[in-house]
């Protein structure tokens, strides 16, 4: 008996234990303290009008530099944080920064910087999110209605009394919501009926060179006409090329954001960008 617990407990020290999960047990003893240790950083990237090729917003995108990982990408970190309970506290604080730094830019180049934020599925859930949503607007002195919140439908799917019930707060506060990843996994088309949303966010998958061959271009065209009826904006992900730009053109997509413009930028390069583009890019 004593022995077979004793390899029992043995066995979770095993020197053959998979790389993958040593490295997760690593990410998830890292991401208790990462916050206290301001390992958190926002990149930024910018969303573009289709048109006109202005400047429309930028969507903060959240980094994590640790001492030994090095950078591990929000895929891999997000999922853990939100299982073991720290995406609250994180989202919390990527809420405060960006109101924070886009009051800032705003003010600085004498304009309203839209500023969108992704918010996960348990944000959504937790109570507090309306209260934390306006705290960080007011102490923050930024506008509501620059404010937006990219859900992804994931999000919705689960506890949809409740979700809607919270969106119709976050709406009453003056913020605009978007559905991100649309086109993904869970994709339903009632959803935009269900839900308050404002902006419907393409994913990438459907700019890719193989899905735009297969009809993708009536496709997408289609899906912006249905949305456009709806009165929701239209938000193209991963735009990567002129050819692709193109047909967003001929589909009336309203903005694209993808490395054709700009890949995410830490801030001091994207204070660089709005200042050699304040004549040109920054929208009136
Ligand atoms: P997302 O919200 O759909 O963000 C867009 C992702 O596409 C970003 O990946 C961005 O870097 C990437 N991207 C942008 N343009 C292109 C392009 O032209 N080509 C390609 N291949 N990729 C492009 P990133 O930064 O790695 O973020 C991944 C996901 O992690 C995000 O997807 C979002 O779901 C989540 N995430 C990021 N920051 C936060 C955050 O602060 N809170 C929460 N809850 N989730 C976040
Ligand atoms: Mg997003
Ligand atoms: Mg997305
Ligand atoms: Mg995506």
């Amino acid at each position: 008996k004593a022995k077979a617990l004793g390899e029992s407990s043995y066995q979770f020290f095993e020197p053959e234990m998979s790389v993958e999960a040593r490295r997760r047990l690593q990410i998830e003893a890292a991401l208790r303290r990462a916050l206290e240790l301001g390992q958190f950083e926002l990149y930024y990237q910018p969303r573009i009008d289709v048109r006109t090729l202005r400047l429309r917003g930028v969507e903060v995108l959240l980094r994590w530099t640790h001492p030994e990982l090095g950078r591990v990408p929000p895929l891999e970190f997000i999922p853990i944080a939100e299982e073991r309970g720290h995406i609250e506290a994180i989202g919390k604080w990527v809420l405060r920064e960006a109101c924070r730094v886009g009051k800032r830019l705003g003010d600085k180049y004498g304009t309203m910087l839209h500023v969108s934020v992704n918010v996960s599925a348990r944000q959504l859930r937790s109570a507090d999110l309306v209260t934390e949503v306006e705290q960080a607007l007011r102490d923050a002195g930024f506008p509501p209605c620059a404010l937006e919140l990219e859900l992804t439908e994931s999000a919705l799917i689960d506890d949809t009394e409740q979700s809607v019930d919270v969106l119709r707060r976050l709406k009453r506060l003056g913020v605009t919501l978007a559905l991100d990843d649309f086109g993904t996994g869970y994709s339903s088309l009632s959803y935009l009926k269900r839900f308050p949303v404002d902006v419907l966010k393409l994913d990438r998958s459907f700019f890719l060179e193989q899905s735009l061959d297969a009809n993708g271009d009536e496709f997408v065209s289609a899906l912006v006409h249905m949305a456009h009826a709806l009165g929701l904006k239209v938000v193209a992900e991963g735009i990567e090329t002129e050819d692709v730009m193109e047909s967003l053109r001929a589909c009336r997509c309203d903005e694209a954001q993808g490395y054709l413009f700009a890949r995410p930028m830490a801030l001091p390069e994207f204070d660089k960008f709005l200042q050699s583009g304040v004549s040109g890019v920054l929208a009136a």
